[in-house]
């Protein structure tokens, strides 16, 4: 096992390294701005660096500074996390040079999947459905408006560097193309540096689905299952499922094998996501690979057993997998909701500021992750979520009914945060039966927070919920 990891994140990721840390006997240094400088990772970790201002750009993104703290304090590996240097093939470069394992795959594999319009040329090579689109980035408006008429609206226009949902454009029609595709390189520019954009065919009404992947040094690769990842916000995810409601199992078979498949395509090392939408037909596309460990990970850890952070140390120490797809069994269901500190009667516009008070939920079956406790203050430098909370459940209708459990626990006074419009999820006849698209926050949100304003939540939503739930109780 390694001996000393340094943790290059804030927040709630980097306190889950930090814990499993711990529980492995593996030191800790973690890296925070002057913003994070009373934070729990800071409080946890066996050392910490202060690296700069609050400002990612000059903290969290300062590549020399953090090599140097990992080289000061004798740490042999970087935890990268997600989001920031995560997956920046320069970073990942840089620690191999300086003899620091990167616990992530190669910076190759990195920069291979990092370029999404290059990424979906390999997956294609490889043999994995991709979604119909152009051979790799378009450089101009007008080269793009012929593609689009060729693949046929709608079409979406979509940043090679993109993430987060951001540099992504939807063009129904010829007229709107010109306009779409501006505004999608303009956005990829100033969020990525990189205006370079590439045109797909707009699967509609699809479900995002995703399917997790480990992998190791010696070539060996495993799936643990699909999360259904398809209620999102601005193709921000905001509630995920494991496994996927009502899929049969040869569909299931093929994208496992797809996910395999890609993961080998690009020499894949450590934890990843091989994500894909489908369509009505269940069909199935690939949209990319996420080459670190992701937000939702919780819940393929709640249903398979199987501790992904602690495979990612036990990989980046060089051991080979010491499970087998064989001994990979799905039990039951678990649900996670992302709880940010957001207005969700506002626009869901974040809404930093000091935490009051906060309970958080126990009992069976109940996960919770976070940072947060009394008195703490969300900056408003950082992403926006607070906690993330997951359930496991027998079945889909328990773990349902455990979430609204945990979330009607659960106190978190001073912001305003997401808690409330999670609840009103969970009591949603579509989210209920199980076969939403990512068409569902658009459709659905609206309703709920017209309720959430009136003050009311939950009332009619829960009694036509009770009805359906017992139609399908399982
Ligand atoms: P996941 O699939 O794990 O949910 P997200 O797209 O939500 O991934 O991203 C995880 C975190 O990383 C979020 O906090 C998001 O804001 C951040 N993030 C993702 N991609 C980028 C990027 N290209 N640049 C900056 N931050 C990003
Ligand atoms: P990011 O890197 O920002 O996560 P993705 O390529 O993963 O971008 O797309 C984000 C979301 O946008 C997906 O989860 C899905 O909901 C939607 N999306 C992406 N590509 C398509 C497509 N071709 N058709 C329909 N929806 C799509
Ligand atoms: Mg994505």
């Amino acid at each position: 096992m390694l001996n000393k990891v340094l943790i290059a994140n804030r927040g709630e990721i980097a306190l889950r390294v930090i814990r499993e840390c711990m529980d492995n006997g593996i030191q800790t240094v973690i890296v925070y701005s002057e913003a994070d400088r009373d934070s729990l990772p800071v409080m946890m970790a066996d050392q910490s660096v202060c690296i700069g201002p609050a400002s990612p750009r000059e903290s969290y993104l300062q590549m020399d500074r953090i090599i140097t703290a990992a080289q000061l304090t004798g740490c042999e590996a970087i935890h990268p996390g997600f989001g920031f240097l995560s997956e920046n093939p320069k970073f990942a470069a840089m620690c191999e040079e300086n003899g620091l394992k990167f616990i992530g795959p190669s910076s190759s594999a990195i920069a291979d999947m990092g370029d999404k319009a290059k990424a979906k040329e390999m997956m294609k090579a490889a043999g994995v459905p991709v979604v119909p689109g152009s051979d790799g980035p378009v450089s101009s408006a007008e080269e793009g408006k012929k593609i689009a008429e060729e693949i046929g609206f709608p079409v979406l226009i979509k940043a090679s560097a993109g993430g987060g949902g951001r540099g992504m454009r939807r063009a129904d029609s010829a007229d709107e193309f010109i306009d779409a595709f501006q505004s999608a390189s303009m956005e990829a520019e100033s969020a990525f540096g990189d205006g370079t954009v590439y045109v797909e065919k707009l699967v509609v009404n699809p479900r995002h689905i995703e399917v997790q992947i480990l992998a190791d040094q010696f070539g060996n690769v495993i799936h643990l299952g699909e999360r259904n990842c398809s209620i999102q916000r601005r193709n921000q995810k905001m509630l995920e499922e494991a496994p996927c409601f009502g899929l049969d199992d040869s569909v299931r078979a093929d994208l496992y094998d797809a996910a395999v498949k890609a993961a080998k395509a690009c020499h894949y090392e450590s934890a990843g996501t091989v994500e894909f939408v489908m369509g009505s037909d269940n069909r199935f596309y690939f949209i990319e690979m996420n080459t670190r460990v992701q937000v939702e990970h919780p819940v393929t850890e709640m249903v398979t057993g199987v501790n992904i952070v602690y495979q990612q140390l036990r990989i980046a120490a060089g051991a080979p997998l010491n499970i087998e797809q064989k001994d990979i069994k799905i039990q039951g269901h678990a649900i996670e909701c992302r709880i940010c500190a957001e207005d969700a009667t506002n626009d869901f516009s974040p809404a930093p500021g000091k935490v009051d008070f906060v309970h958080f939920p126990g009992g069976n079956g109940v996960r919770v992750e976070s940072i947060i406790y009394n008195g703490a203050v969300i900056s408003p430098w950082y992403d926006s979520m607070v906690a993330k909370i997951i359930v496991q459940g027998n079945t889909r209708v328990q773990a349902v009914r455990r979430m609204r459990r945990a979330l009607a626990e659960t106190v978190i006074r001073g912001i305003p945060t997401t808690l409330d419009i999670q609840q009103a999820i969970l009591y949603n006849m579509q989210f209920l039966r199980g076969s939403y698209t990512t068409g569902f926050a658009e459709k659905e949100l609206p309703a709920m927070i017209r309720i959430l304003k009136a003050g009311t939540i939950a009332g009619e939503e829960k009694r036509k919920a009770d009805v359906q739930e017992e139609s399908t109780e399982d």
